[in-house]
């Protein structure tokens, strides 16, 4: 699906690994076909599946596979109205995942602008009806921007979810290259800020994003975004390679050197996040769980 632009060497192989985490990788891979669960894992063809589901992560999609958007780095299908959400979809998808045995789930959507508040209380109770039945899985929510509605984040925030995550994407200057009109940098950033401004949760709940390089943005633009993910109280930063996902998507603008990567992971933890994880195949849930894990007992 990668194979629109010619790769550099580095993101033409995948790292192996170890029997502990491929006896796992396989032991969800036949969770997954008996229980007819729809990961991101593997509808985007993520090329990390063996790391992430080795170590008992993966993300979950809800509310349908049509967005109200189209941002141009985005492969998914865009309507003005997409289908109605499925009232019996939080109950169904939480029932599957605590029969499948993870550890870390990511649950991100597709953005519905066409409803009054944007998914978040199905995001909600989605994650409610998850902790209820397995209280010891972490969760993170991979949230729209919800317009920028203070109420719709603390909606989602209010569910016990224990991440919360929502992606600027790239830097300010090429917001409207990259994202939807209706996206924004200062939105975006004032959506994260709500999420640890909750007066009771705000404290406890980690704020994450995530930054693709290769899209145009210069060394001293990104290093501006992570001050300003650090000014909203952002705790946690992934930075990963854009990779184009079909010819109707914007090209890739440059291929960052993973030495470059693991630079911005070191001046990303000397700047103040808890933890960054930085290399040309990194997603914003890559190995979520175990950098989740290791990243609070640092
Ligand atoms: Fe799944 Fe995200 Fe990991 Fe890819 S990076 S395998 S989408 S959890
Ligand atoms: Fe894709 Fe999200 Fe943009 Fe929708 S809002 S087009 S799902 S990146």
């Amino acid at each position: 699906a990668y194979a629109v632009q010619k790769k550099p060497e580095w993101l033409q192989v995948r790292p192996a690994g170890d029997h502990k985490s491929v006896a796992e990788y396989r032991r969800l891979y036949r969770a997954v076909r008996d229980l007819n669960l729809h990961t991101v894992c593997e509808e985007a063809r993520c090329p990390n599946i063996g790391e992430c589901w080795g170590g008992g992560t993966a993300t979950i999609m809800l509310m349908g596979d049509t967005c109200t958007r189209g941002c141009r780095f985005c492969s998914i299908k865009t309507s003005r109205s997409p289908p109605p959400l499925d009232p019996a979809e939080p109950e169904n998808v939480s029932s599957t995942i605590s029969r499948w045995g993870l550890r870390y789930v990511v649950l991100t959507s597709v953005d519905r602008d066409d409803l009054t508040d944007g998914g978040a209380a199905h995001i909600a109770s989605t994650v409610k009806l998850l902790k209820q039945r397995v209280p010891s899985i972490l969760v993170e929510t991979l949230t729209p921007d919800f317009g920028g509605s203070t109420s719709a984040v603390h909606t989602v925030v209010e569910s016990g979810v224990d991440v919360f995550a929502h992606n600027i994407e790239t830097v300010e200057r090429l917001q409207h290259v990259v994202r939807d009109r209706r996206a924004g940098y200062k939105q975006s950033l004032y959506v994260l800020e709500q999420a640890k401004a909750h007066p009771q949760r705000g404290k406890e709940i980690v704020t994450k994003s995530s930054i693709m390089l290769g899209v145009g943005e210069t060394r001293a633009e990104v290093k501006q975004s992570m001050m300003d993910l650090l000014n909203a109280g952002v705790q946690i930063l992934t930075l990963g390679q854009y990779l184009r996902p079909s010819r109707k998507n914007m090209k890739v603008e440059e291929w960052i050197h993973p030495d470059e990567f693991e630079e911005w992971k070191h001046e990303g933890e000397k700047l103040g996040f808890l933890y960054v994880a930085s290399g040309p195949l990194v997603r914003s849930s890559y190995r979520a769980g175990e950098f989740f894990i290791e990243s609070l007992f640092r």
